[in-house]
């Protein structure tokens, strides 16, 4: 009962307020241009003609078709008469992204100066990149930082001296936001036999959500990416920045699962020349 009466009145609040975002957002973006006139113009254009044709006892009949002809038109016209504004818009919106593209290959070399820095001193790290799935459950009881991501500061954390090195952390957008992660393990009991708990946890934070984790071996200074329940080992910081780009940089499904396919390829044949070894 309290529902059918609360659902409308959430209706309601939610279009009033898209509607407040939208006008506000509207007249916000036309504020320095010669848009904000033209349109005052047409509002007040509009007033007058309404008001012209209430007036009781009148018949405006030529008025009544000019005013309906526009009306529908009206659409285009406002696309033709705002069209600078419009395109001023979409440029923003394309160097908002090409903004965005920046900040992420700026991450990246980051994240990829001090993985192959601490390959080169065998330095064992484990640094998860959060994508789409969110993974607050899994930073409960980690120690929270909420940094900007810094080569010298990812390298500090994993300074074997360090309190935090044990675990992963865990970078959302461009900051560490929490170190001594513990992540699930893969439960895949033949991919595990060939793998320590580092790599077989990097395996299970992929199994689990879209996230992309960089390994760095202590063992063996090897460099591994995982994503999607792949792991990608051995590979040259070259090889891992132009992988990191193409998981954290393209939106586009299509390139994405190209490079979830390169993954798998390097993935089979790992699994081929280990069965070879044997
Ligand atoms: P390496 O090649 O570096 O030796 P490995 O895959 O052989 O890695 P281990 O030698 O078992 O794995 O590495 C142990 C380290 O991995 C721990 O000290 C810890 O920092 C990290 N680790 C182990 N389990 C987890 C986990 N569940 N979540 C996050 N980090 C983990
Ligand atoms: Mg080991």
């Amino acid at each position: 009962m309290v529902w059918t009466n609360i659902i409308p009145l959430l209706a309601e609040g939610i279009q009033i307020a898209i509607l407040f975002v939208a006008i506000y957002g509207f007249l916000y973006f036309l504020r320095k241009s010669r848009g904000l006139q033209v349109f005052v113009g047409i509002i007040v254009a509009a007033f007058v003609l309404s008001m012209i044709l209430r007036i009781k006892g009148l018949q405006f009949d030529v008025l009544e078709h000019l005013v309906d002809v526009i009306l529908n038109s009206l659409f285009i016209a406002l696309i033709i008469i705002f069209q600078p504004e419009l395109r001023r818009a979409l440029a923003e919106l394309g160097s908002f992204s090409a903004w965005q593209g920046k900040r992420k290959r700026e991450l990246i070399v980051e994240i990829v100066t001090a993985a192959s820095d601490m390959a080169r001193r065998k330095c064992g790290a484990i640094i998860v990149i959060e994508r789409n799935t969110q993974l607050q459950n899994y930073i409960e009881d980690s120690v929270m930082l909420d940094a900007k991501v810094h080569y010298l500061l990812l390298e500090s954390i994993f300074y074997p001296k360090s309190p935090l090195h044990d675990g992963a952390v865990i970078i959302r957008k461009d900051k560490i936001l929490a170190a001594r992660v513990i992540l699930p393990l893969i439960t895949n009991a033949e991919i595990s036999k060939y793998l320590g708990t580092r790599h077989r946890a990097a395996l299970g934070i992929s199994e689990e959500s879209d996230a992309v984790t960089v390994v760095v071996s202590e063992e063996t200074g090897s460099l591994s990416i995982t994503y999607k329940g792949t792991i990608h080992r051995d590979i040259s910081s070259r090889d891992m920045e132009n992988l990191l780009e193409k998981l954290l940089i393209l939106k586009d499904d299509h390139e994405l699962s190209e490079a979830v396919m390169m993954l798998d390829d390097n993935n089979d044949s790992e699994n081929n020349s280990q069965e070879k070894r044997q």
